[in-house]
């Protein structure tokens, strides 16, 4: 596939870099409970900007060959 590089990061550091971007997903997600989210019967912009940092190391993860959803 010519310009189309996956699969750079090594086996064993992939594992790495799928917990660590798991974990990095995990503390961005919005959280179950939260007052201003509540409030607006929605995401609030923290919780909103949090999810799409969440979604933009999915999306990393997913770039470097790793799938950090889990
Ligand atoms: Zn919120």
């Amino acid at each position: 596939m010519p310009g189309h590089r996956t699969h750079t990061v090594p086996a064993e550091q992939r594992a790495l870099l799928r917990d660590a971007l798991a974990d990095a997903v995990f503390y961005r997600d919005p959280p179950v409970d939260c007052d201003a989210c509540d409030a607006l019967d929605g995401l609030c912009d923290a919780c909103a900007a949090g999810l799409a940092r969440a979604r933009a190391y999915l999306a990393l993860g997913r770039a470097l060959g790793v799938d950090a959803s889990r």
